[in-house]
């Protein structure tokens, strides 16, 4: 997701085929000696029966359009040890437009399971995907299981329901796995150690665009952005649950490409501004080089830091979070980024209505835990943290906020157009910071918990929880009640 504002996605409503695959049985092929088996007699619930301790990471290129999409296996690769939890291995927060699990053959029990979103998820959704074909590097990171599996990879319907779209047989100690000993080029940096990884939330931090002159400031940056984000609850309060590392490879230059402005640079990672030919969408395209990098440190999540100065950045569910770390907003992006890429939070902003298509069918309730369709209000997700007495739907005086929000998107437009500096754009960000805030914090259920019309970039017929959040404008340095309880519920999944 797009810092906000963002652009248009133009969405179809659709149900795909089943997918016939290519790859797979490349991988299946090949088995060698047989790994070490669960222990005889117990249910072989145990980590330890089940994986070995290392970390195998599964890449393939997820390619297709509007409508047909397939996942083709590239390899498998070995890694260090597995930094995530060893007791909390399927994931039950259910969230996600795609779901990967790591299934037992012979019961077909499943050993772990996470939800994730995707590049092509998103870009699927795009016009381009109506004309063309797309195809972009993607990869899966789960404990080495001690015997063969079967990946499986599921997508969430408009329904809600799962259905397969690839399954592929893997041996763990075949031919096939890459064993290669991993770089050690990259320079891990400490910043804040808790604990052992697997009771963690371990944050990676990556540099982006840092030359060798630029290595103190890598560090100063990502101190300053890593600061605010445990300014914010519940980071705050969760504060001795994560680990934070900085992995540091100095680029050949600084920024990064700006195609709108004829700037190219080389990016390792393959990061640029005018993703999806949205101005300040970010998104790292090279998650190959990407992966063996990372490989070098513990990681659960990842925040792609960019020495550039103009704003903008990208967050994308389990994938990783990228942000531009001179932007007077930085320290916005840095949590609002992290809370779609950590906690598959959907942005509550609907701007630039005219341009965007329908984002979710009508009937249908979006997955994030953030944005609701109220198809009945009894049964609101979060109804639980609404006061008695609230009425639902929440009432605001969203005709006056829009009609000031399109004067806002009109002269955000004409900056774009002019090619404007990024002086000019911060003014105009500060000057609609002051005005929307304090139009916000006079409505009536400023603070509460409801269901706000407008969110998920549409204006009608999906509710956001709160008047602000830091989801919805770059007012508040905070996330609404309903953000908050979302961002504990993923930090627990790693550091219970
Ligand atoms: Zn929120």
């Amino acid at each position: 997701m797009e810092p906000n504002p963002s652009s248009a996605y133009d969405r179809r409503t659709r149900m795909r085929s089943t997918i016939a695959l290519v790859l797979c049985a490349l991988l299946a092929a090949c088995k060698s000696a047989s790994p070490a088996q669960p222990e005889r007699g117990k249910p072989g619930t145990e980590f330890g029966d089940l994986f070995t301790g290392r970390t195998l990471r599964v890449d393939c290129q997820h390619v297709g359009n509007a409508e047909t999409e397939h996942f083709a296996l590239t390899g498998l690769r070995l890694e260090g040890p597995w930094p995530g939890s060893r007791t909390q291995l399927v994931d039950t927060l259910e969230l996600g437009k795609y779901r990967f699990e790591v299934v037992e053959p012979s019961t077909q029990r499943v050993l772990f399971a996470r939800g994730f979103c995707s590049i092509f998820g998103e870009w699927e959704t795009t016009g381009e995907a109506k004309r063309q074909w797309g195809s972009f590097e993607e990869s899966q990171r789960f404990p080495e299981p001690r015997a063969p599996v079967e990946l499986v990879w599921r997508e969430r319907l408009d329904d809600g329901s799962w259905v397969e779209r690839h399954r592929a047989p893997i041996d763990p100690a075949g031919r096939f796995v890459d064993r290669a000993p991993l770089d050690t080029d990259a320079e891990v940096i400490g910043l804040i150690e808790h604990g052992h990884p697997s009771t963690k939330v371990d944050l990676l931090i990556v540099a982006d665009a840092y030359p060798f002159t630029a290595r103190a400031k890598f560090i100063a940056d990502a101190r300053r952005l890593v600061d605010a984000l445990f300014d914010t609850q519940p980071f705050r309060r969760k504060r001795a649950d994560f680990n934070v590392r900085l992995l540091y490879r100095p680029a050949a230059e600084a920024g990064l490409s700006n195609p709108r402005k004829d700037v190219w640079r080389s990016s390792r990672y393959g990061l640029s501004f005018n993703s999806f030919d949205v101005d300040r969408y970010v998104l790292a395209l090279r998650d190959r080089a990407l992966r063996e990098d990372c490989a070098q440190a513990p990681y659960d999540a990842l925040i792609l830091l960019c020495n550039e100065r103009k704003y903008g950045g990208g967050g994308i569910y389990n994938l990783w979070a990228t942000v531009t770390a001179d932007s007077e907003a930085a320290p916005y992006l840095f949590v609002h980024e992290f809370g779609h890429s950590f906690a598959g939070l959907a942005d509550e902003y609907y701007s630039s209505a005219i341009a965007y298509e329908e984002l979710t069918p009508p009937g249908s309730e979006p997955w994030e835990p953030n944005v609701t369709a109220l198809l009945d209000p009894a049964q609101l997700k979060w109804r639980d943290l609404v006061a008695e007495g609230t009425p639902l739907p929440t009432p605001w005086d969203q005709a006056a906020y829009d009609a000031a929000d399109l004067e806002y998107q009109a002269r955000r437009k004409a900056l774009l157009d002019a090619q404007a500096g990024e002086e000019q754009n911060e003014a105009l960000m500060r000057e609609v910071k002051q005005s929307s805030g304090a139009f916000l914090r006079a409505q009536p259920y400023y603070g509460k918990t409801g269901a706000f019309e407008g969110g998920a970039y549409m204006a009608k017929g999906l509710y956001r929880p709160s008047v602000d959040c830091i989801m919805f404008t770059r007012n508040p340095t905070w996330f609404c009640k309903v953000c908050e309880r979302a961002v504990t519920q993923t930090i627990e999944r790693f550091a219970k």
